[in-house]
């Protein structure tokens, strides 16, 4: 039985081989951190904590993705590459700027398509016009927060833009035909188990084409970090049985027509104050989810109602 649609069988199926995504470091900004939106950042932010080593230096991005490639190239010699524009907000630039680092990423030959992190309200014409560009050349998935698509948690996390934001940048993706990945948190402030189905309902009414999952990390040097250590907020980190548990209720909820990209965030341990799952891979947590859902007889896509 597939117990869910995986994103890279089908990133397989599509160019005949792996593909690995690289990450770019480039140093962007975001709204939310140059007063445009908000300071101080998303309270969980803590941009050096999803940086792979590689990544440590900031150099062109032909650099980084040569360095990228020379660290997986002995495991994987024959594979392929997604540059991924991870951190900050990596459509917050002037457009002459995001073109040439664009450009740089596709331009690479073992790279066949571009992965682009950023918020929901970070999408306008003008940036669409330059993806769209780049979209014709080699393929661009848009990652795009969401985190959660409850208001009251975004307002809590200060992440300064709406659900409804979300929504808007979706129509405007889906107008022209691009990737559209999102990116969801479990175990938020003030968000219970029972959340899930909610969470479920508005993340496929969306027709997302791909999705991350995340479990949240109460990382040091953030302001989570300072009100979790003052009990200035309700949460309770999940522990890794409660995770999976939240997962397979989600996936069961969710379109199967959804491809999961992945399932866990490994911030290096010794930056995560809780929850300690210590050093855990997303392949491990992907085996987890495999072998419980297994148990189960369960699949993605089990209880969704099509409207
Ligand atoms: S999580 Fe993203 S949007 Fe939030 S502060 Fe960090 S870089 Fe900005």
């Amino acid at each position: 039985m597939k117990h869910f649609n995986s994103f890279a069988e089908y990133l397989r199926q599509v160019y005949g081989c792996r593909v690995q995504k690289i990450s770019i470091n480039i140093p962007f900004s975001c709204p939310n951190r140059d007063g445009s939106k908000g300071t101080g950042g998303c309270i969980y932010c803590n941009n050096t904590s999803f940086l792979p080593e590689y990544t440590l230096q900031f150099g062109s991005v032909a650099q980084q993705l040569n360095d990228g490639i020379s660290y997986f190239h002995k495991k994987y010699p024959t594979q392929l590459y997604i540059a991924y524009f991870q951190n900050y907000t990596n459509t917050y630039a002037r457009l002459d700027k995001l073109r040439k680092f664009y450009y740089e990423a596709i331009n690479h030959e073992k790279v066949v398509g571009l992965a682009i992190s950023t918020r929901p309200d970070c999408i306008t014409d003008k940036i669409i016009a330059v993806i769209n560009e780049i979209n014709r050349i080699k393929k661009v998935f848009v990652e795009i927060g969401i985190e959660s698509t409850k208001n009251n948690t975004l307002k809590i996390l200060n992440r300064c833009h709406t659900f409804e934001d979300v929504k808007n940048a979706v129509n405007l993706l889906r107008n022209h035909n691009i990737w559209i990945t999102g990116h969801l948190i479990f175990g938020l402030p003030g968000e219970s188990f029972d959340d899930i189905i909610f969470h479920a309902k508005n993340i496929s009414e969306l027709k997302l084409q791909s999705l991350k999952l995340h479990q949240l990390q109460i990382l040091k040097n953030t302001p989570l970090h300072q009100l979790y250590k003052q009990e200035q907020i309700s949460v309770k980190p999940l522990n890794l049985d409660e995770y999976i548990q939240w997962v397979i209720h989600f996936l069961e909820h969710i379109s199967p027509d959804i491809y999961i990209e992945r399932f866990t965030s490994e911030s290096p341990p010794d930056t995560v104050i809780e929850p300690k799952w210590g050093k855990i891979k997303n392949y491990h947590v992907i085996e987890l989810v495999r072998k419980k859902m297994s148990e189960l007889k369960t699949y993605q896509g089990k209880n969704f109602k099509k409207l």
